[in-house]
């Protein structure tokens, strides 16, 4: 499993780049911590792309701890994040527990709470952005 960041984007909120992994999510939380993260930095609106947003002193961080570069097309284009679709997890919007994928709809992913059993449904009817 790999944890990657990818280049550094200009917004107007200021320099970014994303920092997301082709395994377990929770090597992704751990990679975040040990950068020094808040896990509420999450991002997870789109469950085909579980990331954080990085700052450059992060990432030179997250490269120094192990991370990978890869530019995010490269990504998109190896078809991963689709294949990956079946094995992804979110967190519990309410119990903060791990919610695992149940079922891929046409626009969104159905996940339930191994601990309270609440169904969530993440919409993911946006293109890909970076
Ligand atoms: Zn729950």
């Amino acid at each position: 499993m790999t944890v990657y960041v990818d280049d550094i984007h200009k917004y107007d909120s200021g320099p970014w780049c994303h920092m997301w992994c082709d395994g377990e999510i929770n090597e992704l939380h751990r990679m975040a911590a040990a950068i020094g993260l808040k896990r509420d930095w999450f991002q997870q609106k789109d469950p085909r792309f579980l990331h954080y947003d990085l700052r450059p002193t992060k990432r030179e961080a997250a490269l120094r701890t192990g991370a990978k570069y890869m530019p995010l097309r490269q990504w998109i284009a190896s078809g991963l994040p689709k294949r990956m679709q079946n094995s992804r997890e979110i967190q519990c919007p309410n119990c903060t527990a791990t919610a695992k994928l149940i079922k891929v709809v046409r626009d969104g992913s159905v996940f339930r709470c191994s601990t309270c059993q609440v169904i969530t449904v993440k919409k993911s009817d946006q293109p890909y952005t970076d």
